[in-house]
């Protein structure tokens, strides 16, 4: 086999196996042509199949008359830059996941999918300098183009046409005719240089004491990697200390990545970036189109948008001149994929942070015990807002023992009270419980029979709207039965409490307030959400009800009273990170009331009024709670003060994906030992979901070195089990749930 002069292309392609596959080059191509990161066309099995070209080499394992040819190289310069493609090898390898679903999770889909990656010009319009010298009453015959004239006006910078529709209705005449008589001037953004635009088109507030020292102590290191934790309650003006120091990034002509959990990325935080700078902003999340993904990154990529805000999968766009990184609510699960390639987006930007040697802001009102772990050990430097911005108080927070009270649909005697009073002042309520359906239990009371999923441990929910009763696992739903299937008694009673029940129980007992649910089943349709939001700020509601949806990102100034109707199911979980989201979700869910001139309170209705947890929380707030909760965690060996590994398995069959871990088991215990602990197989604290059977087996060494050199040596030999290609298996790196 003579392959001196060849050149062979190694490609990661998006399919779950970790190697590259390797082609000969495409007809017609220059060895200069040829550079690392290039989409490229490859013929894949029957199919062609787009990957990313990651080596250009001269020799293969595989004997070259074998080798294919690839089709076709899909762009002329590589999307991804070197410390891109760095940063991509460097997640792939401590995540243990296959190359090429990790290189094409950089790509939104339509670039997956080979489109071209050229940037379709914005056009976008301005005034011209007699525009500019025009005085708007000399359009008044014409109103239409008036108001248009106005917007740019006050607008005072270039406009794209998604700007102008956000501001008038069938503007397209209007705008013709202010072209037509030369007020107004069409151009293509692109090219705009990026100079000519101000940064700013409004001021920023004056930062209050804590703020300004946050923001001095972050402007004095832009220079270099560092990690800031900037805690602040909600509406203590995090988000303003952003502002102000991303404004001195841009001054600097850098872009800026602001990631997002997918719940806050509320159009209102979208607005008021686009209020503050007039540089080009863009936003990439899952409600976008693929085109909208698309120009997004690409505007990103080619350095002519200066922000991008952005869910998790914005994480790895390439931005050529990147000067920081803004991760906000930093603890929120979002941030962690839980499927397929399973990454930490605040983790991995961390990372990139620190090739690219910027700073990153991590923000939260209830940073994760991880990273206050790494402030203690001095590798974040912690920035604190305590107080609230503007004049808005703190609220109270009390816990309401519920034991020996008369509950009507889970609202106590004193809890309706203090909502009476609160709705005869005109102020909003807002009621918590993360539960939805009528209730979570269907049970036969003259038998004992429970509605149960056949395809899940778990049980059946009531809708009683519907007269469904549903598992929330799977997709399985049956019609509500009116008598027992086990002893035909008409004797099925619901039990427990779920949102759709309260808000029945509301207007039952508060028949002349309106209230509102916000829960999956009420916000499925599009635009619900933002219609039941826009009524509530219009003080058209007086009562919102609703679960975890309720606890991020929305401002509701009116409401001044939450309730918490049930904290005691989040106290009693298997999992140990459960503590921790019990007490962030308090937190940030009483982070609803009071937040203007007007005082607010929380109430949690609890049977474990002594619970340590709470008492902490309560009267010492969230940092002597983390604090208590790390010393937990350090007695009992856990992360942060260990690293783990869960490997999880499910099977058809009940016993095949316990086999396979049990074998990978035993494979552990063949090599030397290294002190890793290895727990399990067990059963899944939900053993069978879906008609599949699941196990698992945790991995977890003090030293993250000795669990990822375990790993390396791990994975190649379970790949040659034979049990490995008879059932699904996944590992999940520092997972954040052990379900
Ligand atoms: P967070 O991001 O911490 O929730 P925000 O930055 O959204 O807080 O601020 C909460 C509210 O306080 C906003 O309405 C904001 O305009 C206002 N605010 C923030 N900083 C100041 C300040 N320095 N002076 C006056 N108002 C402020
Ligand atoms: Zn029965
Ligand atoms: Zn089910």
């Amino acid at each position: 086999m003579n392959s001196s002069e060849k050149i062979i292309l190694s490609v990661a392609i998006p399919i779950p196996l970790n190697f590259l596959f390797d082609y000969l080059p495409p007809d017609n191509c220059k060895l200069e042509q040829l550079k690392p990161g290039l989409r490229i066309k490859v013929p894949f099995g029957k199919q062609s199949k787009i990957g990313i070209l990651l080596a250009i080499n001269s020799c293969s394992d595989i004997d070259i008359s074998k080798l294919k040819q690839a089709e076709q190289l899909l762009d002329t310069e590589p999307l991804l830059s070197a410390k891109d493609l760095k940063l991509l090898h460097w997640t792939q390898r401590y995540y243990h996941h296959a190359i090429g679903e990790v290189f094409i999770s950089a790509f939104p889909t339509a670039l997956r999918k080979g489109k071209s990656s050229e940037l379709k010009p914005t056009p976008y319009f301005a005034l011209t300098e007699t525009g500019q010298a025009t005085d708007a009453i000399t359009l008044k015959k014409a109103p239409k183009q008036q108001a248009l004239f106005k917007l740019f006006q006050a607008q005072n910078k270039a406009l794209n046409t998604e700007t102008i529709n956000q501001h008038c209705k069938l503007w397209r005449p209007s705008l013709k005719a202010l072209l037509e008589k030369e007020l107004v001037y069409a151009s293509n953004f692109l090219a705009l240089p990026a100079k000519t635009l101000a940064i700013t088109q409004q001021m920023p507030l004056a930062a209050n004491d804590q703020q300004q020292a946050a923001i001095d102590t972050i402007k004095a290191k832009l220079e270099k990697f560092s990690v800031f934790l900037l805690e602040g309650v909600t509406g203590s003006g995090k988000t303003e200390v952003y502002l102000q120091v991303i404004e001195q990034i841009l001054a600097h002509n850098l872009q800026v990545l602001v990631l997002l959990p997918e719940i806050t990325l509320t159009p209102q935080l979208e607005a008021r970036f686009k209020q503050r700078f007039a540089v080009p902003i863009e936003t990439y999340h899952s409600q976008h189109s693929e085109t909208q993904r698309q120009s997004a990154w690409l505007a990103m990529q080619k350095g002519h948008s200066s922000i991008l805000l952005g869910t998790r999968s914005a994480l790895f766009t390439p931005a050529p001149r990147l000067g920081l990184i803004i991760l906000d609510e930093e603890h929120d699960a979002s941030f962690k994929q839980q499927e397929g390639f399973r990454f930490s987006a605040r983790d991995v930007a961390i990372v990139r942070a620190k090739m690219l040697n910027i700073p990153i802001v991590l923000g939260s009102a209830t940073p994760s015990l991880e990273s206050l772990y790494n402030v203690d050990k001095q590798l974040y430097q912690l920035l604190r807002l305590p107080n609230r911005a503007g004049n808005a108080l703190p609220p109270s927070l009390s816990l309401l023992d519920i034991r020996n009270q008369q509950l009507q649909e889970g609202l106590s005697p004193p809890l309706i009270r203090e909502i009476k009073k609160t709705l005869a002042k005109k102020e909003q309520v807002l009621l918590f419980l993360n539960r939805r359906g009528f209730a979570p239990t269907l049970i036969c009371h003259s038998c004992g029979w429970v509605a149960q999923c056949k395809r899940c441990d778990a049980n059946l929910v009531v809708h009683y709207r519907q007269q469904k009763i549903r598992c929330h696992h799977c997709a399985s739903e049956q019609p509500l039965p009116r008598s027992c299937p086990a002893c035909q008694a008409e004797q099925l009673r619901p039990l427990g409490l779920g949102t759709e029940r309260v808000e029945n129980a509301l207007q039952m007992i508060f028949p002349e307030h309106t209230s509102v649910r916000l829960d999956r089943d009420t916000t499925q349709k599009k635009g619900a959400l933002a219609e039941h939001l826009n009524a509530i700020n219009q003080g058209k509601v007086d009562i919102i009800l609703g679960t975890q949806m309720l606890a991020k990102g929305h401002h509701f100034p009116n409401v001044t009273l939450v309730v918490l109707l049930d904290v005691d199911s989040g106290l009693f979980s298997i999992d140990f990170h459960a503590p921790e989201r019990l007490a962030q979700l308090i937190v940030q869910v009483s982070g609803r009331a009071g937040r203007a001139a007007k005082k607010g309170r929380v109430i949690m209705q609890t049977r474990q009024p002594e619970h340590p947890l709470l008492n902490s929380l309560i009267h010492h707030g969230y940092q002597a709670f983390a604090q208590a909760a790390l010393a937990e965690r350090k007695a009992a060996a856990l992360p942060p003060y260990s690293y783990q590994a869960l490997l999880r398995a499910v099977s058809l069959e009940k016993d095949t994906a316990f086999e396979f871990l049990l074998a990978v088991s035993e494979l552990i215990s063949g090599y030397p030992a290294n002190g890793t602990w290895v727990l399990g197989p067990v059963a899944a604290p939900m053993a069978k979901r879906a008609g599949q059977f699941r196990y698992q087996l945790l991995l977890q060494d003090t030293q993250r070195k000795q669990l990822h050199l375990l790993l390396n040596r791990l994975l190649p030999d379970i790949a040659k089990l034979k049990l490995a290609r008879k059932i699904r298996w996944s590992l999940d790196i520092d997972p954040i749930d052990l379900y």
